[in-house]
Protein backbone atom coordinates (compact mmCIF):
# COMPACT_ATOMS: atom_id res chain seq x y z
CA UNK A 1 0.00 0.00 0.00
CA UNK A 2 1.61 3.35 -1.02
CA UNK A 3 -1.19 5.81 -1.81
CA UNK A 4 -4.35 5.89 0.51
CA UNK A 5 -7.38 8.08 -0.71
CA UNK A 6 -9.48 9.05 2.42
CA UNK A 7 -12.92 9.91 1.40
CA UNK A 8 -14.69 12.11 4.15
CA UNK A 9 -17.77 14.07 4.72
CA UNK A 10 -18.75 16.87 6.39
CA UNK A 11 -19.75 15.12 9.59
CA UNK A 12 -18.40 14.83 12.97
CA UNK A 13 -17.56 11.33 12.14
CA UNK A 14 -15.09 12.53 9.45
CA UNK A 15 -12.95 12.37 12.27
CA UNK A 16 -12.71 8.65 12.80
CA UNK A 17 -12.60 8.22 8.90
CA UNK A 18 -9.56 10.08 9.41
CA UNK A 19 -7.72 8.73 12.24
CA UNK A 20 -8.36 5.09 11.12
CA UNK A 21 -6.67 6.00 8.14
CA UNK A 22 -3.60 7.57 9.46
CA UNK A 23 -3.09 4.18 11.59
CA UNK A 24 -3.47 1.89 8.28
CA UNK A 25 -1.11 4.82 6.82
CA UNK A 26 1.51 4.26 9.54
CA UNK A 27 1.62 0.21 8.88
CA UNK A 28 2.00 0.41 4.99
CA UNK A 29 4.17 3.56 5.32
CA UNK A 30 2.25 5.14 2.73
CA UNK A 31 1.12 8.45 1.58
CA UNK A 32 -1.83 9.53 2.38
CA UNK A 33 -4.65 12.25 1.02
CA UNK A 34 -8.18 13.57 2.16
CA UNK A 35 -10.73 14.33 -0.85
CA UNK A 36 -14.33 15.55 0.08
CA UNK A 37 -16.65 15.92 -3.13
CA UNK A 38 -19.08 18.22 -3.42
CA UNK A 39 -22.15 17.26 -5.50
CA UNK A 40 -23.83 19.74 -7.59
CA UNK A 41 -26.82 21.50 -5.83
CA UNK A 42 -30.10 19.74 -7.99
CA UNK A 43 -32.45 22.61 -9.14
CA UNK A 44 -36.08 20.54 -10.52
CA UNK A 45 -38.14 23.28 -12.86
CA UNK A 46 -40.72 20.69 -11.60
CA UNK A 47 -40.60 22.17 -7.67
CA UNK A 48 -39.70 25.60 -8.57
CA UNK A 49 -36.57 26.17 -7.02
CA UNK A 50 -35.01 27.22 -9.66
CA UNK A 51 -35.09 31.09 -8.48
CA UNK A 52 -35.02 29.80 -4.47
CA UNK A 53 -31.52 28.31 -4.51
CA UNK A 54 -28.88 30.75 -5.31
CA UNK A 55 -26.56 30.17 -8.13
CA UNK A 56 -23.57 30.21 -6.20
CA UNK A 57 -24.66 27.30 -3.50
CA UNK A 58 -21.86 25.16 -5.00
CA UNK A 59 -19.52 27.70 -3.98
CA UNK A 60 -20.83 27.87 -0.79
CA UNK A 61 -20.61 24.67 0.09
CA UNK A 62 -16.69 23.92 -1.83
CA UNK A 63 -15.49 27.12 0.87
CA UNK A 64 -17.24 25.45 3.64
CA UNK A 65 -16.06 21.91 3.36
CA UNK A 66 -12.09 23.52 2.84
CA UNK A 67 -12.31 25.01 5.82
CA UNK A 68 -13.37 21.62 7.48
CA UNK A 69 -10.72 19.68 5.86
CA UNK A 70 -8.13 22.51 6.81
CA UNK A 71 -9.27 22.08 10.83
CA UNK A 72 -9.54 18.34 10.37
CA UNK A 73 -6.14 18.55 8.93
CA UNK A 74 -4.95 21.22 11.66
CA UNK A 75 -5.99 18.34 14.37
CA UNK A 76 -4.42 15.62 13.00
CA UNK A 77 -2.38 15.51 10.41
CA UNK A 78 -1.27 18.75 8.98
CA UNK A 79 0.99 17.63 6.48
CA UNK A 80 -1.21 15.41 4.57
CA UNK A 81 -2.47 16.63 0.64
CA UNK A 82 -5.93 17.75 0.57
CA UNK A 83 -8.78 18.92 -1.97
CA UNK A 84 -12.23 19.48 -2.69
CA UNK A 85 -13.47 18.49 -5.91
CA UNK A 86 -16.86 19.17 -7.57
CA UNK A 87 -18.88 16.28 -9.20
CA UNK A 88 -20.74 12.88 -8.89
CA UNK A 89 -19.51 11.66 -5.54
CA UNK A 90 -18.77 7.74 -6.59
CA UNK A 91 -17.53 8.96 -10.27
CA UNK A 92 -15.32 11.60 -8.87
CA UNK A 93 -13.49 9.07 -6.02
CA UNK A 94 -13.04 6.56 -8.66
CA UNK A 95 -11.13 9.28 -11.27
CA UNK A 96 -8.85 10.46 -7.89
CA UNK A 97 -8.54 6.59 -7.24
CA UNK A 98 -7.48 5.95 -11.35
CA UNK A 99 -5.65 8.68 -11.84
CA UNK A 100 -3.36 8.78 -8.59
CA UNK A 101 -2.12 5.20 -8.84
CA UNK A 102 -4.50 4.83 -5.39
CA UNK A 103 -4.00 1.13 -3.54
CA UNK A 104 -6.78 1.96 -1.05
CA UNK A 105 -9.63 4.42 -0.43
CA UNK A 106 -10.51 4.57 3.36
CA UNK A 107 -14.36 5.79 3.83
CA UNK A 108 -17.04 5.37 6.87
CA UNK A 109 -19.36 3.18 6.70
CA UNK A 110 -22.00 4.95 6.64
CA UNK A 111 -22.92 9.37 6.92
CA UNK A 112 -25.61 11.35 6.07
CA UNK A 113 -27.02 9.22 3.22
CA UNK A 114 -26.79 6.18 4.95
CA UNK A 115 -27.99 6.58 8.56
CA UNK A 116 -29.77 3.91 8.61
CA UNK A 117 -27.98 1.49 6.99
CA UNK A 118 -25.77 -1.18 7.50
CA UNK A 119 -23.58 0.33 5.36
CA UNK A 120 -23.59 3.84 4.05
CA UNK A 121 -24.85 4.32 -0.34
CA UNK A 122 -21.37 6.03 -0.83
CA UNK A 123 -19.36 2.93 0.80
CA UNK A 124 -21.50 0.69 -1.34
CA UNK A 125 -21.44 2.17 -4.24
CA UNK A 126 -17.36 2.57 -4.04
CA UNK A 127 -17.05 -1.57 -3.19
CA UNK A 128 -19.13 -2.25 -6.55
CA UNK A 129 -16.98 0.41 -8.60
CA UNK A 130 -13.28 0.65 -7.17
CA UNK A 131 -10.37 -0.62 -8.80
CA UNK A 132 -8.27 -1.25 -5.76
CA UNK A 133 -9.25 -2.21 -2.11
CA UNK A 134 -11.45 -0.32 -0.58
CA UNK A 135 -11.32 -0.52 3.73
CA UNK A 136 -14.68 0.83 5.22
CA UNK A 137 -14.07 2.27 8.95
CA UNK A 138 -17.44 1.30 10.95
CA UNK A 139 -18.79 4.44 12.09
CA UNK A 140 -19.65 4.08 15.94
CA UNK A 141 -22.93 5.45 16.79
P1 LIG B 1 -22.86 7.90 3.32
O1 LIG B 1 -22.90 7.34 1.94
O2 LIG B 1 -23.41 9.30 3.40
O3 LIG B 1 -23.52 6.99 4.31
O4 LIG B 1 -21.33 8.10 3.73
C1 LIG B 1 -20.45 7.02 3.91
C2 LIG B 1 -19.04 7.51 3.84
O5 LIG B 1 -18.77 7.98 2.52
C3 LIG B 1 -18.68 8.71 4.74
O6 LIG B 1 -18.34 8.31 6.06
C4 LIG B 1 -17.48 9.27 4.01
O7 LIG B 1 -16.31 8.50 4.29
C5 LIG B 1 -17.86 9.05 2.54
N1 LIG B 1 -18.53 10.24 1.99
C6 LIG B 1 -19.84 10.59 2.08
N2 LIG B 1 -20.09 11.75 1.46
C7 LIG B 1 -18.90 12.17 0.96
C8 LIG B 1 -18.48 13.30 0.20
N3 LIG B 1 -19.34 14.25 -0.18
N4 LIG B 1 -17.18 13.40 -0.15
C9 LIG B 1 -16.29 12.45 0.18
N5 LIG B 1 -16.63 11.34 0.90
C10 LIG B 1 -17.90 11.20 1.28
Amino acid sequence: MKNILVAVDTSDEAKQVLEAAIELGRCFDANLSLTHVVEPVVTENSYDLINTVPLEMDDVLVKHAENFLANLKKELAPDIFSSVERGSLKAEILRQARENNVDLIVVGSHGRHGLALLLGSTANALLHGAPCDVYVVRIKD
